[in-house]
């Protein structure tokens, strides 16, 4: 990434074989995933649109949802620099380090799976959890296993 001249504006899009945390945890993006980065003066915007399919947390079966943000960065040369400056109050701006090396597909995926700890569901979950017999005894439970 340079950091000379008036900036640098790139722009792609994503496939599931690049995310593998995201794979790991059974995430998939059914369309790919369109993402934008701007540098210039040593900030970083990243913006990534597209769907994730995972598991709903209630049924297990996979949902679809709809994925957007742009996050800006504050790029150091050092990740003592980078994490020293990091203002938690701003949710806003984060802070990262060219000594790190960290990549932009390494970022939208940190984004990526922070959605995914969200555990969406089913807007209509069709599921229907089975109901929990609830023994009038608290300890009627404990007599069956006997
Ligand atoms: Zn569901």
């Amino acid at each position: 990434m340079s950091r000379h001249g008036s900036g640098l504006q790139e722009e792609g899009h994503l496939l599931d074989d690049d995310f593998s945390r995201l794979q790991a945890e059974g995430i998939v993006l059914p369309e790919g995933l369109a993402w934008q980065l701007d540098f210039s003066d040593n900030q970083l915007l990243l913006a990534a649109q597209g769907r994730l399919e995972l598991p709903c947390a209630r049924c297990l079966q996979p949902v679809t949802v709809p994925v957007g943000f742009a996050r800006r960065y504050q790029v150091f040369d050092r990740s003592d620099q980078a994490d020293g400056s990091l203002d938690v109050s701003d949710d806003d701006l984060e802070t990262v380090s060219t000594e790190d090396r960290v990549s932009p597909v390494h970022l939208i995926e940190d984004e990526l799976l922070l959605l995914a700890a969200e555990r969406p569901t089913h807007g209509d979950c069709a599921i229907e959890l089975p109901e929990q017999p609830r023994p009038d005894n608290p300890f009627a439970i404990l007599a069956k296993l006997k």
